[in-house]
């Protein structure tokens, strides 16, 4: 997973999945979840909820040590499912169980817009140690949230996002770029909306089309409604995204790799990150744009 830099330390971050669900699986929005969603392909090994929380982050720690990848300390990802959904007593418990381990310097959190309250987000703003809230924007599209079955809107992530910044969490948020029906346009538009929320930064990457999803399905009824952008058409757009984008805003992630085993469709595929980071870093240049700091 990311590594995030923290005043110069490289702070590797952990999957957790600490058993939470969401409102979109367990039958109170939906039962058959977001239709691109598959979280198996984002669980390393180490990650699996019947474990305790301190044995994955240990078993996180050994993971990454025999690759051989160095780190100042490590951050808990609280990354499957949603991570705010629950009563605040609960969530107290498991967040503290992972803040308690003693490698690791903060959380981040990523959840559902429409999974956080006022007595939550109190709950996090007061958590010691770095802490990153992850909102799962994923469109600023009304009509793209409903056709991916979202089942929130984009004012509930408006809601979420000043909620945050009124109590100081340092919120991120989370968008795919790709969804169905959306236009080359519409995603140049949806910086302006991001602009205009008090986020800190976003984390973007490519739709990335999961086999055994109800999205997998819709792709191959209507192909025609995918933008799909090949490699070098994504990295303009990225590049022409960024360029649009509050200069303050940390831009968090710029691609996802899902392991292929995974995939149904993905324009490409197989390239490593640091290879489109100087993709990106080249067209970013051309244009005359500043280059962002290295995504975390
Ligand atoms: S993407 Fe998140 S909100 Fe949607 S079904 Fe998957 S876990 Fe639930």
């Amino acid at each position: 997973m990311g590594r995030t830099t923290d005043n110069g330390a490289r702070l590797q971050r952990l999957v957790i999945d600490a058993g939470f669900t969401c409102p979109n699986r367990d039958g109170t929005l939906g039962r058959g979840g977001c239709t691109f969603c598959d979280n198996n392909a984002f669980h390393p090994a180490y990650s699996h909820p019947e474990k305790s929380i301190r044995e994955q982050l240990d078993d996180g720690i050994a993971f990454h040590r025999a690759r051989g990848r160095k780190a100042d300390g490590y951050l808990a990802y609280f990354q499957s499912y949603s991570n705010t959904y629950g009563p605040a007593g609960k969530l107290r418990e498991r967040y503290g169980q992972a803040l308690a381990h003693p490698a690791v310097k903060g959380i981040v959190i990523a959840t559902r817009p429409d999974c956080v309250d006022e007595e939550k987000l109190d709950l996090i703003a007061s958590l010691p140690g770095i802490v990153i809230l992850e909102l799962g924007i994923e469109s600023c599209y009304d009509r793209t949230l409903a056709r991916v079955h979202r089942g929130h809107t984009f004012a509930d992530t408006e809601r979420a996002v000043r909620l945050a910044a009124e109590r100081g969490i340092d919120t991120r948020g989370h968008l795919i770029l790709g969804l169905p029906g959306e236009t080359r346009e519409m995603l140049l538009g949806a910086c302006d909306r991001i602009n205009d929320l008090p986020l800190t930064g976003v984390k973007l990457h490519q739709l990335q089309i999961l086999k055994g999803t109800p999205m997998a399905l819709e792709y191959e009824k209507h192909p025609e409604d995918f933008l799909m952008p090949d490699l070098t058409a994504y990295i303009e757009l990225l590049a022409e995204m960024i360029g649009r984008f509050r200069a303050d805003l940390r831009i968090d992630r710029i691609a996802a790799a899902v392991p292929p085993r995974f995939l149904a469709v993905s324009p490409w595929s197989g390239v490593r990150p640091d290879r489109i980071r100087v993709l990106l870093e080249k067209k970013l240049a051309e244009k005359g744009n500043p280059i962002p700091p290295s995504p975390g």
